[in-house]
């Protein structure tokens, strides 16, 4: 390590992602990307980008994209501003919202980038064990106060469970924590919640002052190779990391075509979703068979805890998945050890999993 290096930054380790297998012909089943196709427009849209498109900046505020958002999700552009993926985000939330050294506080497990980007910016990480079910502690937001916590990340629907958290009580933890830090919850997954649940956080954004919904089009929209998220909040929000903290051309020309046709077809999108959610029931059906523990998932990932009968346990499954070219996620964490993080692919690619879990039975 050089010495010019920030001690901080020579202390910390960086993130690891899932593997990206080069092959075709892999179930990839570790990432949680969608298994659909995005919608038709965006690779109509993607023809029609023009060479003046690219000679020239783009758009320095995404100012379509914004606006294509605004419109879907029944509020104002200067509620949302777009960002070179959900990551970039998180990022920005940190630069702007938490004094250098001032903490961040997350209930864990949780989403392994925020340790990272806390690191990055040499602010220590508090981590606060959910329950034993995954639910959020009950006095998450006092615990937060407790420990002075500037910024506070929850993603919902969790990630690993899939378990889902209500509105009201977020909204009660935003409350509760108003003149103390600003609350972000991720909903990198909320497009996978089934509609029937009347979850909705998107009006809250317009009274409450300090909460921040991260979005992504990486999931819900299958677009995790173009690199464009949002976040929603109160303008009062938005506005310093707009003026201020985000690199002038964040969002290139191509992802915010891109983009806007795709947000503009959210039709296309929620059924995908509805097509993920049928073989998301259908896959914990399956692993239920095999006598595999497979909490609800509100989102387009199972967790699911494997059988003593498996010899060698969730390591061993995992490796002895990998080697017939099938991709699922294992952490090497606390409470995780005997699961498996499992993303619901196409009906084919389920089909396959299931099929070599029955031979390892
Ligand atoms: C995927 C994901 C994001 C954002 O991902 P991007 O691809 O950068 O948009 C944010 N939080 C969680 C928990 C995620 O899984």
């Amino acid at each position: 390590m050089s010495r010019y290096v920030r001690n901080n930054i020579a202390a910390m380790t960086g993130y690891t992602p899932g593997e990206q297998p080069q092959r075709d012909d892999v179930v990839k089943l570790n990432t949680n990307e969608n298994p659909y196709p995005p919608s038709p427009a965006v690779l109509d849209a993607m023809a029609h980008i023009t060479a003046e498109q690219l000679r020239r900046y783009p758009s320095p505020t995404a100012a379509a994209f914004r606006e294509a958002a605004a419109d879907v999700h029944g509020l104002t552009p200067a509620n949302i501003i777009a960002t070179n993926g959900g990551d970039e985000l998180l990022r920005l939330l940190i630069t702007t919202f938490v004094e250098p050294g001032a903490k961040i506080v997350t209930p864990q497990p949780t989403y392994s980038l925020y340790p990272v980007l806390a690191a990055i910016a040499d602010c220590p990480i508090e981590q606060i064990d959910r329950d034993a079910d995954w639910s959020l502690p009950d006095d998450f937001a006092q615990q937060v106060i407790d420990r002075d916590g500037k910024l506070a990340l929850i993603v919902n629907p969790h990630a690993p469970s899939g378990q889902l958290t209500s509105g009201p009580k977020l909204r009660a933890i935003a409350e509760a924590l108003q003149g103390q830090a600003v609350l972000v919850v991720d909903e990198a997954y909320v497009d996978f919640v089934d509609p029937e649940a009347g979850h909705d956080l998107l009006p809250m954004v317009r009274e409450v002052e300090n909460l921040v919904l991260l979005r992504s089009m990486s999931k819900g929209y299958s677009l995790a190779g173009l690199r464009m998220g949002y976040g929603v909040a109160h303008e009062t929000l938005i506005e310093p990391m707009m003026s201020k903290t985000k690199d002038s051309y964040n969002v290139d020309a191509v992802a915010h075509a891109l983009a806007t046709a795709a947000i503009r077809d959210r039709a296309y999108a929620l059924h995908s979703a509805m097509k993920v959610r049928e073989q998301r029931a259908w896959l914990r059906d399956q692993l239920g068979a095999l006598g595999w523990a497979v909490g609800e998932s509100a989102s387009n990932f199972l967790l699911a805890t494997v059988p003593e009968n498996f010899a060698g346990g969730a390591m061993a499954v995992y490796e002895a998945l990998k080697s017939e070219g099938i991709f699922v996620r294992y952490f090497d964490q606390q409470r995780l050890h005997d699961k498996l993080r499992i993303t619901v692919g196409t009906a084919p690619q389920n089909r396959r999993l299931i099929e070599a879990l029955q031979r390892m039975a």
